[in-house]
């Protein structure tokens, strides 16, 4: 019996969250935390949860890079917070590989509207970063190490003696850097957040239910309606398409993602290393390698994992512009239920073969390549994230964009999400996650594709 003097019982809240990736799982995994079971949170995506088939989220990977060595201060101070939850929290330790990286930078990075350019008198890339460890009040001595490219060579037993070294004068060496096993990381959170009462469900959303100003849910391509007061687009890739299709369904062109957002394309491709080989590169750091810049941002290789898989990247980054029924002209992922992420034309497994090249040289000549994958994510101008209400219709949120770089924060970045759906994400993170920023020109940012798809068919 409910007497008088009992509070009124305070509604749940309930969140709809479209995509399971890093984005999403995170931001479904700190509701939960914050809230428990008084909030209703619900994880949709394509992949269904007992499928063990490869997804196309660029989440799921073999491996991804951790690292906090970033130019940018705000996502130095980002990456190095959820670095110590990839250290010291039992949910994510299992799956992080401190084995140090090495940095072939031109120092040209751009992470952040802020992060580009040579920096302030000069300064290499290796010591901008050294300044922002300083500033964070992290250890640098003996941890980040600016080394000449003569001497860099005999590090690692000489692992990059051949490597590209171009016009680079000294490498970057950051020992407490690493990576992760991301398809193990992303698989293990989402089994935590059905734990802790996160409903999932497996299905494709084709559109936004939209009523008047509001979103009210998603409609899945079987037809089900699923509404919720607050729906998260965590769609990766996927999500300009997505507010084209509710844009051109409602008539309300201010859905659209316009310049904010392009999807793009990278491949990657694995060797497995003989005994012998795998024992020579155990202690193999991430390398990352910005040479030829020419051929683009960078490509990078990461060290064998158990399997003694080692990975590498390309440098060609490519958009796939086509056609909607509304006529508009948007880059998305092939229309496949996968992507069609395994078909990989000859032109991007030359890619990746020269990143071999230009990393390896001839110490991995014989090395037979496979297993190559096209990765997609959600670009901005700026490469920072879009976490953000979006203001053409409430109870609708944009939280993903990447842009090459976004995996890392999975252990921290649902928090700010949970911020942002509470109005209390500091004033500056707002500003810079925002929907309605400047859109920088793109020019200046080395991940934007500038390549078509079918141009490398
Ligand atoms: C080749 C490559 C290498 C990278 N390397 C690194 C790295 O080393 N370190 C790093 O920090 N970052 C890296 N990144 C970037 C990082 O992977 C991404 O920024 C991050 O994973 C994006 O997460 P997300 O949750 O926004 O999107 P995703 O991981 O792509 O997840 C989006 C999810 O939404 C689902 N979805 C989309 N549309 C729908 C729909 N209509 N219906 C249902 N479900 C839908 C998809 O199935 C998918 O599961 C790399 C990216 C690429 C491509």
């Amino acid at each position: 019996m409910t007497s008088t003097l009992d509070p009124a019982p305070t509604p749940t809240p309930s969140y709809l969250i479209v995509g399971a990736g890093a984005f999403g799982v995170s931001t479904a995994l700190h509701l939960k935390a914050r809230h428990g079971p008084r909030a209703d949170v619900t994880l949709i995506d394509r992949h269904p949860l007992a499928s063990t088939t490869p997804r196309v989220a660029a989440s799921w990977d073999w491996n991804k890079v951790v690292r906090a060595d970033y130019a940018d201060p705000t996502y130095c101070a980002l990456a190095l917070a959820a670095q110590d939850a990839w250290r010291a929290d039992p949910a994510w330790r299992p799956y992080y590989r401190e084995t140090g990286i090495y940095w072939i930078s031109n120092g040209e990075r751009m992470e952040g509207a802020d992060g580009g350019g040579k920096g302030r008198h000069g300064e290499s890339f290796a010591q901008r970063v050294m300044r922002n460890f300083e500033k964070l009040g992290r250890e640098r001595d003996g941890v980040l190490r600016e080394v000449p490219v003569q001497e860099a060579r005999r590090e690692y037993g000489g692992l990059f003696e051949h490597a590209d070294y171009g016009t680079v004068q000294t490498v970057l060496v950051n020992r407490s850097s690493g990576w992760a096993d991301a398809k193990g990381a992303l698989e293990g959170a989402i089994a935590r957040a059905v734990e802790m009462g996160v409903r999932y469900v497996g299905a494709e959303v084709e559109g936004l239910v939209v009523e008047g100003d509001r979103a009210v849910g998603v409609r899945t391509r079987d037809g089900d309606v699923i509404t919720a007061e607050h729906t998260v687009l965590a769609t990766g890739a996927f999500t300009p398409l997505l507010l084209q299709r509710a844009a051109e369904s409602t008539g309300r062109a201010d859905l659209a993602a316009g310049g904010r957002i392009v999807a793009a394309g990278v491949t990657t491709g694995l060797t497995t290393l003989d005994e012998q080989t795998a024992a020579r590169f155990a202690d193999m750091p991430v390398c990352i390698q910005e040479n030829p810049p020419e051929r683009g941002a960078s490509n990078g290789s990461l060290p064998p994992n158990e399997n003694r898989q080692l990975k590498w990247w390309g440098q060609c980054i490519f958009r796939n512009t086509q056609t909607t029924p509304g006529g508009a002209r948007i880059s998305a992922p092939p229309l496949k239920n996968d992507y069609a992420q395994w078909e990989v034309p000859e032109k991007l497994k030359e890619d990746v073969k020269y990143a071999n090249k230009a990393t390896f040289g001839e110490i991995g000549e014989r090395w037979e390549l496979e297993q190559y994958r096209i990765c997609w994510d959600a670009v901005t101008p700026s490469q920072d994230f879009i976490i953000s209400p979006h203001p053409a219709a409430a109870g609708l949120y944009i939280a993903t964009c990447g842009s090459f770089h976004g995996w890392k924060f999975m252990p921290i970045i649902g928090d700010y999400v949970a911020q942002m759906l509470e109005g209390a994400l500091a004033p500056d993170l707002a500003a810079r996650w925002a929907w309605d920023r400047e859109i920088i020109d793109t020019a200046r940012n080395k991940v934007w594709p500038r390549t078509e798809l079918r141009d490398l068919l």
